[in-house]
């Protein structure tokens, strides 16, 4: 299978899209068409790392890792997925929680998929020559996920710049407690600033030639496809246990882990509707109301890992669907406020004693607003993305309870934190790496 730019049509194979990140003309890689599956075709694949392997074949075939993709799931994909039914309720719902990763929260799934097909390509020595180093500028989760991905692997290193003193302490610890081959830098002001400083370092002609600079952002096409093949697994499980289709509400901000969703749909897994709930930035359901798409500035709000005002996968969903009616007749969106978002963390727990963060809390929410109709008309799937413990600063309070980490985040609480201060300039950038 070829990819291509959202922007044009210039193939490439998946190695090079997986390397480059963005595609030249600044537009983001898809496949050049999608596979279609029925759900026989995962007859005599069980568990995730199977069905996943099965699923994104069809996107590797042809490539020089088409025969390591089965080790490539079973070694990245390696914890649990699963869907838990919610206890007690009057209508069918599960949560799939796609937390039980190192960093406890979904982006552990694209981060070690991405790690893992990265280190074959650079050991195939086509594309790349080690060491790369991997640049990521984060405000919070997504640096945690790739540096824990890329954590001893060979012929990488990896630069995490993070904004000094707006990240919560458990999200600075997951950015700094690693070593090795990853370097943890502390910048002077805020997420734009150090993302314009992972721009710059990519656009400077002498730090790719002294260090082969690659990008592990969330529009890496490496990241999505195995957020689809969760899609894919969840739905596939519901089916062959009861013969029916699921419907998705999936908290969205960059619309990576949304737009995986739509792919699977698309690609013919037993989905029936989706929804994105957002928190108080609302581009995106302003625009499936009005049909005009206006990016804002971000606002802070209590799921601060969807304070996204111009979700950068809009591009792949206008480019699949065509216009916005396209997209109306795939998906439906909502935005839920801070107060709504403390209120569904304080009444999810008393129904069943479950504490989510408050991302999850968007989608939950909305599944309470469907109407009677709605939710008795299938099974519904709400999509949680990272485990409470993660924003225990907001949570605790709001529960008068302590969440403790789960063991897989407690244990990179206890290792030491080390990391250097610097200014937004890419020289003090230079001098570190
Ligand atoms: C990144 C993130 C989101 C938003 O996902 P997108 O793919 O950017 O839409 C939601 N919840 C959590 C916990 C996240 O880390």
């Amino acid at each position: 299978m070829k990819f291509v730019s959202t922007r044009s049509a210039d193939p490439v194979g998946i190695e090079r899209a997986i390397m480059s990140g963005t595609a030249p003309d600044g537009g983001l890689y898809v496949p050049e068409s999608l596979p279609h599956f029925s759900v026989t075709d995962f007859d005599g694949s069980e568990g995730f790392a199977p069905i996943a392997a099965r699923f994104l074949a069809p996107f590797f075939a042809g490539s020089s890792l088409a025969d390591g993709l089965a080790g490539i799931c079973t070694r990245a994909l390696n914890f649990p997925i699963p869907l838990r039914r919610l206890p007690d309720e009057p209508a069918e719902v599960s949560v799939l929680e796609l937390f039980h990763g190192p960093t406890a929260a979904f982006k552990d799934v694209g981060a070690r998929f991405l790690a893992a097909t990265m280190v074959d390509i650079i050991a195939g020595g086509i594309y790349a020559q080690p060491p790369v180093t991997v640049i990521v500028a984060t405000s919070g989760d997504t640096g945690g996920a790739v540096a824990a991905a890329f954590h001893r692997q060979p012929g990488t290193r990896v630069i995490v710049l993070f904004p000094d003193g707006r990240v919560s302490p458990r999200q600075q610890h997951q950015l700094t407690c690693w070593g090795d081959n990853v370097i943890s830098l502390a910048v002077r002001g805020e997420f734009d600033d150090c993302q314009r400083l992972a721009k710059a370092a990519f656009a400077s002609d002498t730090l790719n030639a002294a260090h082969n600079l690659v990008s592990a952002n969330s529009i890496n096409v490496g990241r999505l496809l195995p957020q689809a093949a969760y899609y894919a697994a969840s739905s596939l499980e519901h089916y062959r246990a009861t013969g029916t289709a699921s419907s998705y509400i999936v908290p969205t901000g960059n619309l990576g882990n949304g737009f995986a969703c739509v792919w699977a749909k698309r690609m013919g897994m037993p989905i029936d509707r989706i929804r994105f709930a957002t928190n108080d930035n609302t581009t995106i359901p302003d625009f499936l109301r009005s049909g005009k798409y206006q990016p804002r500035a971000s606002r802070a709000t209590l799921a601060s890992a969807m304070d996204v005002g111009d979700p950068s996968n809009m591009e792949r969903l206008r480019a699949l669907c065509g216009d916005v009616d396209g997209i109306r007749d795939l998906v439906s969106a909502q935005s839920v406020d801070d107060d709504t978002i403390r209120a569904t963390i304080q009444d999810e727990y008393q129904r069943h004693g479950i504490a989510w963060c408050p991302h999850t809390a968007t989608g939950l929410h909305i599944y309470r607003q469907l109407s009677d109709a709605d939710r008795a008309s299938g099974h519904w799937i709400v999509v949680a993305t990272a485990h409470a413990a993660k924003f225990d600063t907001i949570v605790e309070p709001l529960l008068g309870i302590r969440i403790e980490p789960p063991p897989e985040l407690a244990a990179l609480l206890d290792w030491p934190a080390d990391f250097a201060t610097i200014d937004a300039d890419l020289a003090q950038v230079e001098r570190l790496i």
